[in-house]
């Protein structure tokens, strides 16, 4: 399956810019000069997807899906017309498919070859999921990775590792965590985090209060 950049490997500890950050820099500086690209419109786009989408859109999906069953069912299995019909649509996230987490199956997602990731859902990818090591390891022993994540997955609960593609990108759908019952869809929103829409962490407990 294509993929939309693939990353030559790159040593992240050290101080250089990496090869794919200096042959991108260069790319952009040669399209700026020959006036077929704006710079100012790169920038833009790149705040859009940082800063407005950032992963309140996923997290939007993910709490509605918590609190309507008839929505959790049509995502499930319509997601490219129900993203279409909330304006989740677009570059990097064309064709999404929506993972449900069970007490039997966790998922996790990744790219191997590079970064595909569903953009218009939850913004542009952190830098551990472009890292050579969570792209390696993350399909060979998941287990392992999520450990080091801080989220244990009992034995009991089956890994399934997704491969992001530039046609397929992946949502998950984490499990509604415990003592939320009566939360408003915005305070459900703030409870699910990026990383729990990656597959690697869970979302927020609200049960510290009782505790
Ligand atoms: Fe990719």
């Amino acid at each position: 399956m294509p993929h939309d950049n693939h990353n030559s490997p790159n040593d992240e500890s050290s101080d250089l810019p990496d090869e794919m950050t200096l042959r991108v820099k260069s790319l952009e500086t040669i399209l700026t000069k020959k006036g077929l690209i704006d710079p100012k419109t790169l920038d833009e786009i790149i705040d859009f997807y940082s800063n407005k989408v950032g992963p309140k859109n996923g997290a939007y999906v993910v709490a509605k899906s918590w609190t309507d069953d008839k929505f959790r069912t049509q995502i499930l299995k319509d997601p490219d017309k129900v993203l279409k019909e909330l304006g989740f649509f677009g570059r990097q996230g064309e064709h999404v498919v929506v993972l449900e987490n069970t007490t039997e199956v966790h998922n996790l997602v990744v790219c191997t070859l590079c970064s595909c990731y569903p953009w218009p859902l939850l913004g542009l990818p952190p830098s551990w999921y472009k890292s050579d090591e969570y792209r390696s390891r993350s399909v060979r022993e998941p287990r392992e990775v999520l450990r080091e994540f801080g989220f244990n997955i009992p034995d009991e609960q089956n890994i399934k590792v997704w491969d992001s593609t530039a046609e397929v990108r992946y949502l998950v759908l984490p499990m509604r965590p415990e003592g939320t019952d009566g939360m408003s869809l915005e305070e459900l929103s703030s409870l699910v985090t990026r990383d729990s829409m990656i597959g690697a962490g869970n979302p927020i407990s609200p049960r510290r209060t009782d505790e």
